[in-house]
């Protein structure tokens, strides 16, 4: 009954909370810091786990390229910071083994492994592919203080990162499944193969 009852309340607030952070903020064109022209991340390495530390070059595009490439959807909430509604992901039930990838330059963001059901209604990881790989900005829009996650290459807006997650780390990364592009193991082994050549 307890259960039920917090959900009956949790549950409105949530659709609440979404319509206001589904507010588009003005558009970032750079990442939050794009002082240096590259970027330590981690790639896939040839067994599908983590590569080396590797600097690689940040993806700098003007916002009209960014919407004429990623759409309207995506740019909505990868470039002007918006979030998707919640139970609507195309993601948020994927439970296939793989990875997931930034729908802005393709850096390996989450991996299959760490993804849980948080029941928020967004896709949830309890750490990232490689720490490298996002970046943290504090994020006090709308009332509220928050951690805003965003892709260390390009600085699309993935969603924010809270601790009350489950074991090993106490995290919850809470994504928009439009923000991600996911590959299955034999997707990532032929981007592998196809790399190499
Ligand atoms: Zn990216």
């Amino acid at each position: 009954m307890l259960l039920r009852h917090r959900l009956i309340v949790f549950l409105p607030l949530c659709a609440m909370l979404c319509m206001i952070v589904r507010t588009p903020a003005a558009p970032v064109t750079k990442p939050a810091d794009s002082s240096s022209p590259t970027v330590a991340v981690r790639l896939v390495g040839s067994d599908g786990k983590p590569g080396p530390v590797t600097e690689v070059p940040r993806v700098v595009k003007t916002d009209s390229e960014w919407e004429k490439q990623l759409g309207p959807t995506a740019y909505r909430v990868l470039r002007a910071k918006g979030t998707e509604a919640p139970f609507c992901g195309n993601l948020l039930d994927n439970h296939k083994t793989g990875i997931y990838f930034c729908a802005g330059c393709d850096l390996p963001l989450f991996s299959s492994g760490s993804k849980f059901h948080s029941g928020t209604g967004w896709p949830s990881f309890y750490q990232p592919f490689a720490k490298e790989n996002i970046t943290e900005l504090r994020d006090a829009s709308h009332g509220m203080i928050r951690t805003e996650i965003l892709c260390a290459r390009c600085g699309g807006h993935l969603g924010h990162v809270f601790e009350d997650g489950p074991p090993p780390t106490g995290l919850r990364y809470c994504l928009n499944s439009v923000s991600l592009t996911f590959r299955d193991e034999s997707e990532v082994k032929a981007m592998e193969a196809q790399a190499k050549q």
